[in-house]
């Protein structure tokens, strides 16, 4: 197995099917870009992958040229690329077909080489994935809803591809109204014009959460960006942070800046390859500003309470998202005997506080710092419990990394959310995908994005110390 798959959370077998998949995506525009380079990184393609598209809408055409950048996020991947006129006549060779932002006019072309695609992704200011082709109305494509759609549509070829489930359409509403799934009450969806350009953001955390975070910002104009993370790029990086191509060993925020200049050359940007902590505080303070808003995807609920710290102490609003997985019992009867399954899922949350406009992180009760304190490598890796323990032959086990379908929910929630602050403050996002278990069957979709109501209350920590970790 190679290197970047082999700390997976599932087994070789499922990374098998993923590879072994021959797979056509139609189309054209950024969803397009967002699918085929997550797919790619995350290792479809290797018998086959078939993409019918200009790839001139998106980002990718802003790196290099698209194809020779798809084959440096995965060199496996990819046969081949045609101009969409070109419709695939390798039918019998194609298992799985996902036609994006497709017209009437190519619908019929598919329908008249009975090409049926298994799934349509329409985004425009909402995204909508489908079994049919529902039309979306006629507006941009917006960059978070893409993002979102395209994750989605990821979780559904592995369900329906790798794992043989049916699973039912859904729609994607932005700005992000994320009671949406099977969408009875739309309520809470706004008017496009309602959405703000944020122009000046703090990205601690640069993997691959930060990866689509930075993306969708470039490609929506943000004016700023100060990239903070300390970590270096490693080949196991590589199935999710899909920037990184051609960067192990480089510091992320020097790769990512370089990809960002090449799709956005107007964003001033700044770069601190630090740990946050406290320890790093006044150095944090000194790239901000009181329009910065600060956004972390970091992997540590340790630095999540001390950036939720900073955030209230200096007055910014601060979007938080979170990615993981976690091993679940589920109980599942066949043929009247009930079984016991632990399937991985995919999970996530995005949470906002703004100032003297809703709660902080710790005081909306999420948990962070009890988990924070139960991250004992986190805490103890420098210890010297951790040294004695090392040396009686104690291993602590790794945390199996995040997967890049969450990653690019909560990614693309978080530049969504940023738009629309004072509806976004109103709730909590949380995401749970359950597909990467495949054979476990029958969780109802409206599980998948939930958004947890959080109104009316304010944050009132006056003494500071106390959003820190064990005060
Ligand atoms: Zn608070």
């Amino acid at each position: 197995m190679e290197e970047r798959y082999a700390s997976h959370p599932w087994d070789n077998e499922m990374q098998k099917r993923i590879g072994d998949l021959n797979i056509a995506v139609i189309g054209d525009g950024l969803t397009v870009d967002y699918l085929v380079s997550a797919m790619v990184a995350f290792g479809f393609g290797k018998k086959g992958f078939y993409v019918f598209s200009d790839l001139n809408k998106g980002f990718l055409n802003k790196l290099g040229d698209p194809i020779e950048v798809l084959r440096k996020i995965n060199k496996v991947g990819l046969w081949s690329t045609y101009p969409k006129e070109d419709l695939p006549t390798l039918k019998d060779e194609i298992d799985y077909i996902i036609a994006v932002n497709i017209n009437d006019k190519m619908k019929k072309a598919l329908k008249e080489r009975k090409l049926e695609p298994n799934l349509f992704v329409d985004v425009s200011d909402i995204g909508i994935v489908s079994k049919n082709g529902v039309k979306n109305n006629e507006t941009n494509e917006d960059a978070s809803a893409a993002c979102v759609a395209s994750a989605v549509a990821l979780e559904y070829v592995f369900r329906e591809a790798i794992q043989n489930t049916p699973t039912p359409p859904i729609t994607i509403y932005n700005p992000f109204a994320f009671d949406m799934v099977g969408l009875k009450n739309n309520s809470l969806t706004y008017e496009f014009e309602d959405k703000k350009t944020i122009e000046d953001v703090m990205l601690v955390g640069n993997g691959s959460m930060g990866n689509f975070v930075a993306i969708n910002l470039a490609l929506t104009g943000v004016k700023r960006i100060v990239l903070v993370d300390y970590d270096t790029i490693e080949e196991r990086n590589l199935n999710r942070q899909i920037l990184f191509y051609d960067s192990i060993g480089e510091f992320k925020v020097d790769a990512l800046e370089d990809r960002l200049k090449k799709i956005n050359n107007n964003i001033e940007i700044q770069k601190i390859p630090i740990r946050v902590s406290q320890d790093e505080e006044e150095t944090l303070e000194k790239y901000v500003n009181k329009k910065t808003v600060l956004v972390g995807s970091v992997d540590s609920f340790k630095a999540r309470v001390f950036l939720n710290y900073f955030a209230v102490k200096n007055n910014l609003t601060y979007i938080d998202g979170g990615c993981g997985v976690k091993k679940v019992p589920l109980f599942i009867e066949i043929n009247n005997e009930v079984k016991e399954f632990h399937p991985w899922i995919s999970i996530g949350d995005a949470s906002i506080y703004v100032p003297n406009k809703s709660l902080c992180l710790k005081c909306a009760h999420l948990d962070i710092e009890d988990k924070a304190l139960a991250e004992i490598p986190e805490l103890r890796l420098n210890s010297c419990v951790a040294e004695r323990m090392a040396e009686e032959g104690v291993r602590l086990p790794p945390k199996p990394p995040s997967v890049i379908t969450g990653n690019m929910a909560i990614g693309g929630i978080i530049t969504g959310e940023m738009q629309v602050l004072d509806e976004a403050i109103k709730r909590r996002i949380q995401v749970s995908f359950n597909s990467h278990n495949y054979g476990v069957i029958g969780e109802s979709l409206a599980n998948w994005i939930t958004s947890v109501r959080n109104e009316g209350k304010i944050c009132e920590h006056i003494d500071l110390k106390k959003l820190l970790v064990g005060a």
